[in-house]
């Protein structure tokens, strides 16, 4: 009798946390931490839904250095109308009002990826091309490389993956509905919400417990109901990263500002909330930068190249920085380029930082033990594959 696979995807549903709350420690006995992808869930996602390293499916921090082919051009004049936009505390920079110029630049440019400029200034827009134009998910969304989307069609199977721009209680009832109405052979199930909540509450344990509880007991009811139609199934719940408590802050931007060197001219930026990332275009910028950040003010390093080959994120061309200053763990810069504040929560620390690690959770041994995020697309393919080659025996 034929099992469907049943993968639910819970951002930061993380090592640390599920062992220490007991997530669904009985419904799902086969448990194992995982190495996440370095970087931020920009990353991992098209990690997960390809199974090759960022340096293959070129998605890493959405921001890369790119004047020639940047997008952004238009904001280049903005600054003409009365100095529009250059100023932190001006209407253009509102949370809000980002989010509006986001969505709509979004629509005029066709971008059916997730699109947000987040703190970006406006002059500094121009220098910088976006990776995630395109819907990840959907089919050649990350081509040319196949993704699970890709596959799936091709196994002729019937499938169902969450649409992401639903609410993650939405995605469960719908998978749930799918499944029950004996629809579908294979699902993948999104669910992003617990990210946000963790940013915003890792100190709260009471109210983690809380949220873990909720989860666990509308998954043990989507389990339930299906054991009550008699589906045969495998479920897993696979997370891309953790969450690492703020210990503190750190200006990392205020400390380039001070050194004499041009944006644009000697260098380009990026600064995200654990690491900074940076082009030189002279050699007096890469001696300087280099110099100042390696100061004992600055807590952190920079990423060997040996570290980025292992990771998956030795770029050609180095499209994502030359030099990557990762942030020592818990130490969160403030500001930066996606937000004024700081979070309680962040990740993006090192892989192998305790609360960086994501988790295998499965009511079922996989036929490998996954070590790093990629590792799911192997298993899901597997899946995918026999599924297909049993669909296949019975035809004949
Ligand atoms: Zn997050």
């Amino acid at each position: 009798m034929k099992s469907i696979p049943i993968y639910l995807f819970m951002d930061a549903m993380g090592w640390e946390i599920v062992q220490n709350y007991h997530f669904l420690e009985s419904e799902l006995p086969f448990r194992y931490p995982v190495q996440m992808q370095f970087g931020y869930s920009s990353t991992a996602i098209p990690t997960i839904l390809t199974g090759k390293y960022p340096r293959e499916h070129n998605h890493f921090s959405f921001y890369y250095y790119d004047p020639e082919h940047s997008p952004f051009k238009i904001f280049r004049y903005l600054k003409f109308f009365f100095g529009a936009g250059l100023h932190p505390h001006c209407l253009l920079n509102r949370g809000r009002v980002r989010g509006y110029i986001s969505h709509f630049f979004a629509k005029w440019k066709g971008y059916t990826g997730y699109f947000q400029l987040y703190s970006l200034p406006y002059d500094k827009l121009p220098f910088f091309d976006y990776c995630e134009k395109e819907d990840i998910f959907a089919p050649r969304g990350l081509a040319p490389l196949e993704n699970l989307h890709d596959i799936l069609l091709k196994s002729g199977l019937r499938f169902h993956i969450s649409n992401w721009r639903l609410s993650e209680s939405e995605n469960i009832d719908i998978a749930e509905k799918l499944l029950l109405q004996k629809k579908i052979d294979f699902a993948f199930i999104y669910t992003a919400e617990f990210d946000s909540f963790l940013h915003d509450h890792i100190f709260d344990q009471e109210l983690i417990k809380e949220h873990v509880e909720t989860y666990a007991s509308r998954i043990k009811r989507f389990l339930l109901n299906l054991h009550t139609a008699q589906i045969n199934f495998r479920f897993h719940i696979i997370s891309d990263h953790g969450m690492t408590p703020t210990k503190s802050t750190c200006n990392l931007m205020s400390k380039l500002k001070a050194l004499p060197l041009i944006f644009g001219k000697d260098y380009a930026s990026l600064f995200d909330s654990t690491m900074a990332r940076f082009w030189y275009l002279t050699p007096k910028a890469k001696e300087l930068i280099q110099s100042r950040l390696q100061q004992a003010d600055c807590p952190g390093y920079f990423l060997s190249q040996e570290e980025k080959i292992r990771y998956g994120i030795d770029f050609r061309n180095n499209r994502f920085g030359d030099d990557i200053f990762l942030m020592d763990t818990g130490i969160q810069i403030e500001p930066c380029d996606l937000g004024a504040k700081a979070l309680k929560g962040m990740h993006g620390y090192h892989p192998l930082d305790k609360d960086s690690y994501a988790a295998w959770l499965s009511t079922h041994q996989p036929y490998f033990i996954p070590t790093e995020v990629k590792d799911y697309f192997t298993l899901m393919k597997n899946d995918i594959l026999q599924l297909q080659s049993e669909h296949s025996s019975r035809q004949k």
